[in-house]
């Protein structure tokens, strides 16, 4: 473990930031036309095609995430109950883009005056909302796996309280901690670290997760065909193009495009959003663990200072969070 530098907080919100904008204006749509959109890997941002965003405008998993970061900033500590406060005005002033469904029911809860403890939205519904989020639980805690992961599950348990949700977060806010903590990414101990945490939240999840080196040996559409069925019932085939909100496919293809190509930030997010469906949080999710692990230089600074949010909360914005992150860590520095 090595410690993690300004540049690579700041190069994960980024990150994650730039790869949730690439993959909006195509959410939803199979591969064949989400892959042109990344081939060649763009240097600018198109617009959605419903014509109500500017060009870089990110979406909930982006907005959520700053929420999570905003709060860790100005409490200084993981306080759920302070970020389900955050979570409240994107959906009562109608700023949430891109709304997942188990997740406005829980806000609606909390907006009811329901608690945090009691708000989150139950099993069977096992979407990535929570999961898509994570990444500054990562770069708070990369140091103390323990608190990291009840830190994870506590911030997916305000939405989603489904234990497959819960392990989808903790998994990968322990991507990111390791991401950002360490030279070099080798497959073995890297899945080992992210499964380990995820265990104890659903076992079958983690050893999805600890399947992923044979994956990453064998022929990569076979692989993402399977990573799209991971965790269904036999027979059962995805309800949507590409990669399903469904949690599993979506932490699991994130965590494969990173490990496929783990110095290439590029590569790994233009990989992610090449396979389709759920693209803006994969895209998100893959650039958040990249951005971590590469630091900001590997993101393509036209595209980076482009983001926005209505024209609010854009490059400047989210870099001063992540610096504000790291010196809150860091505070002789
Ligand atoms: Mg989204």
């Amino acid at each position: 473990m090595v410690p993690p530098s300004i540049d690579r907080f700041v190069g994960c919100i980024l990150g994650q930031a730039v790869g949730d904008a690439l993959g909006f204006p195509v959410e939803g749509w199979p591969a064949e036309q989400t892959a042109t959109t990344v081939t060649p890997f763009p240097d600018h941002f198109t617009p959605h095609p419903c014509g109500l965003f500017p060009p870089g405008q990110y979406t909930d998993d982006t907005q959520m995430m700053r929420a999570i970061l905003t709060s860790l900033v100005e409490r200084g500590r993981v306080d759920p109950e302070d970020i389900a406060a955050r979570f409240v005005p994107l959906w009562r002033d109608g700023e949430i883009v891109g709304r997942g469904g188990a997740t406005t029911a829980a806000v609606l809860r909390l907006m009811a005056g329901i608690s945090w403890r009691e708000s989150g939205t139950p099993a069977p519904q096992a979407g990535n909302g929570s999961a898509m989020r994570t990444a500054p639980l990562g770069l708070w805690l990369y140091d103390d796996p323990t608190a990291l992961a009840q830190a994870a599950a506590d911030v997916s348990r305000i939405t989603h309280t489904d234990p497959r949700c819960l392990a989808g977060a903790v998994a990968i806010s322990a991507a990111v901690a390791y991401a950002v903590s360490h030279n070099t990414i080798d497959a073995s101990p890297f899945i080992g670290f992210v499964a380990g945490l995820a265990r104890p939240y659903h076992a079958g999840f983690a050893a999805l997760i600890e399947h992923l080196p044979r994956w990453l040996e064998t022929d990569e559409s076979a692989a993402v065909q399977e990573i799209r069925r991971a965790g269904l019932p036999p027979g059962q085939r995805p309800d949507w193009p590409g990669i399903s909100p469904f949690v599993i496919p979506t932490v699991l293809v994130c965590l494969y495009a990173f490990l496929r190509t783990p110095a290439n930030y590029c590569e790994a997010v233009g990989f992610v959003i090449a396979q389709g469906g759920d693209v803006d949080t994969t895209g998100a999710i893959t650039g958040a663990i990249s951005g971590a692990f590469n630091g900001i230089e590997a993101v393509p600074e036209s595209l980076a200072r482009a983001v926005t949010d209505r024209c609010r909360y854009g490059y400047d914005e989210l870099r001063a969070l992540a610096e504000r992150l790291w010196q809150l860590e860091h505070p002789s520095q």
